[in-house]
């Protein structure tokens, strides 16, 4: 089993509004196209480690994404459903969390997503 991931980022940054993400990234037009980042996002990190929920809210905020639990939670019970994460709950300091790791599906989706975004990228950039 893969190390889960280290705590001292939660401490850092408590807060989950972060202000230099553009109001646009929850509720305007561009919101479809930033939950399938966030769903690679989340498949490349539970991929190198376990990861948790409020974990990927403050890994996603540092690269832009204002990202609420509410919108968060539903991409990874979706993900969960659909066989390409797994997860397993552990008590951190009295509560239960709950980690996600990647499955070998995911990953074999995740390899085909990085193709694609290679491609796309050489295209768009
Ligand atoms: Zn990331």
């Amino acid at each position: 089993m893969k190390q889960p991931v280290m705590k001292k980022r939660i401490m850092k940054n408590k807060a989950v509004k972060a202000p230099r993400a553009s109001k646009d990234n929850n509720h305007g037009i561009l919101r479809d196209f930033f939950l399938g980042f966030i769903k690679i996002h989340t498949l490349h990190h539970a991929m190198k480690e376990d990861v948790y929920g409020l974990w990927l809210i403050e890994e996603l905020n540092e690269h832009g994404y204002d990202l609420s639990p509410g919108t968060l939670y539903p991409i990874l019970h979706k993900l969960e459903e659909d066989g390409l994460l797994t997860s397993y709950s552990e008590v951190v300091e009295g509560k239960v969390r709950k980690y996600y790791q990647t499955t070998p599906k995911g990953a074999h989706a995740l390899e085909r997503l990085r193709e694609k975004i290679i491609e796309l990228v050489k295209e768009v950039v």
